[in-house]
């Protein structure tokens, strides 16, 4: 049997109604800043490395801890640490790719996923400039699994995408089997399935049916 590569967006999908961005900021006390610049961004005023400049302004005084507790208090949905061990014990693959910082995204790796590719930022506390060119966008997304199917021997036909937004839609366009978590209508109608609540298990089961 073909193993199959689970891809997880995070923001608004194993991040429940928040992303990684506005926890982060939540610790330095600037969330409604960040929400200012989240409904910019989401109402396509600004591109994903013009956001990232004006986050990076934000998050001067940012430092490792700051993630850490950030990490720990985001509202994840439930189950992820038991999908990730069932994907793994299945055969499968599972990887998390996300616009928002890799300093935060590679946490991830601790729960058990085999991959996770965020943005390309400095580690924080921050001496350099973010370089816009490490800045992720929709369309990397389509470009970084590509790169996890050579690496996982699998094709697009083996993947399925876990997403909620914008970002996921060039993604689900190219996969035949995509899971909308708790989406939006840039989604909903792409998804060849879709899941709203709060237990990634649940979402998982409706693709995990008998093979
Ligand atoms: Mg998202």
């Amino acid at each position: 049997m073909v193993p199959r590569l689970h891809l997880f967006d995070l923001d608004g999908t194993l991040i429940y109604g928040s992303a990684a961005p506005v926890e982060i900021s939540r610790q330095l006390g600037l969330v409604e800043e960040i929400t200012e610049l989240e409904r910019a961004f989401a109402a396509r005023k600004m591109d994903p490395s013009d956001f990232a400049l004006r986050v990076r302004e934000l998050w001067v005084d940012l430092t490792e801890s700051h993630v850490a507790a950030a990490f720990d208090g985001a509202p994840w949905v439930a189950g992820i640490r038991e999908v990730w061990s069932e994907i793994r014990a299945s055969g499968d693959y599972c990887a998390v790719v996300s616009l928002s910082p890799g300093f935060f995204v590679e946490r991830l790796l601790g729960w058990g996923a085999h991959a996770a590719h965020g943005s390309r930022w400095p580690s924080p506390p921050f001496r350099e400039p973010v370089d816009p060119a490490g800045i992720l966008s929709a369309a990397a997304k389509v470009r970084i699994a590509d790169e996890l199917c050579s690496r996982f021997g699998v094709s697009r036909a083996d993947c399925v995408a876990y997403g909620d937004s914008l970002s996921d839609a060039e993604l689900f366009s190219v996969l035949p089997v995509s899971v909308a978590v708790n989406a939006d209508h840039h989604v909903r109608d792409l998804a060849s399935h879709a899941y709203t609540g709060r237990d990634l298990r649940e979402a998982y089961e409706l693709v995990c049916a008998p093979r």
